[in-house]
């Protein structure tokens, strides 16, 4: 039997096959886990309905993560089709472009919020809305960050002030919803060439590095945040909450 057999998840955050989020889908559809994603705008609709096809998922829901009524109208469809749901993966962030290079210090107000609303209020938004359908069952809510929510990494700028917020609310998460058997986790992974890091001026150096520098000697993938992820949401992490799980290599506890 598989880790997830029986369980019911929504996966938020897929753009395309290289997604973090696609990798745990991934890994959590071959445990058994029956999978909703969601989507933002037409484009990725037609990308990532052929992928939840191929994991035998139906549920592919229209969701802008800044928007109130697009996340209660997923939840409202997830409760009319689903009993309860067990698990809700987050993989969403947006910084603009022009504040991803430079000093953080130029960060206008507008994209500041902008940044912390998509990056790190939505998984507390999530979370509130999540919380009713996995009353009696053991949920899990897990995030992705990275280092770049405790250092300061050049270029991450104001995409790692919102990554310390997310850090943060999944502290004060797992406080309030532990005693509802909900546990609240996150992933710090290390660089993955995907849709969202190739924004990052420099991505390539920072694989370079992350690869020279890791005690591993090599740059994670996917499917390695993946199985990671399939501990957190499943029974194996039962007694683990409040917690950032480095799936890096190891790059994060070198010194010089
Ligand atoms: P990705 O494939 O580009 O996924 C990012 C997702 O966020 C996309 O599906 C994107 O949709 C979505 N998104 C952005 N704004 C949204 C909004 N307002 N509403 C709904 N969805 C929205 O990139 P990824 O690297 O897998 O990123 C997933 C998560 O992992 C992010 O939190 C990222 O910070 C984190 N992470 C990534 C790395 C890395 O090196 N790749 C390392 C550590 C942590 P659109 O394409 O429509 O904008």
């Amino acid at each position: 039997m598989g880790l997830l057999e029986g369980r019911k998840g929504l996966v938020v955050g897929v753009a395309n096959d290289r997604s973090i989020a696609w990798g745990i889908a991934q890994a959590a559809a071959a445990e058994g886990a029956a999978l909703a994603f969601t989507y933002q705008g037409e484009a990725l609709l037609k990308r990532v309905t052929p992928l939840a096809e191929s994991v035998g998922s139906r549920l592919v829901l229209p969701m802008d993560v800044t928007r109130d009524e697009d996340i209660e109208a997923a939840f409202r469809t997830l409760r009319e089709s689903w009993e309860g749901l067990d698990f809700v993966v987050h993989a969403v962030a947006f910084a603009n472009r022009e504040d991803l290079s430079g000093p953080y210090l130029n960060v206008s107000r507008a994209n500041f919020l902008q940044a912390l609303d998509v990056s790190a209020y939505s998984f507390t938004a999530l979370a509130r809305a999540a919380a009713p359908l996995m009353e009696g069952r053991a949920g899990s809510l897990l995030t992705l960050t990275y280092l770049g929510a405790e250092r300061a990494l050049p270029n991450y700028n104001v995409m790692g002030v919102a990554k310390a917020a997310l850090e943060s609310s999944v502290r004060y998460l797992a406080a309030d919803l532990g005693p509802r058997g909900i546990r609240v986790n996150a992933i710090s992974a290390g660089p993955i060439k995907t849709l969202s890091a190739a924004a990052i001026p420099g991505f390539t150096l920072m694989l370079k590095n992350a690869e020279e520098k890791a005690p591993l000697k090599r740059n994670v993938e996917a499917a390695e945040v993946g199985r990671a992820a399939l501990f957190l949401l499943s029974d194996l992490s039962s007694g683990v909450t409040g917690e950032i799980l480095f799936v890096d290599s190891g790059y994060h506890i070198q010194g010089v």
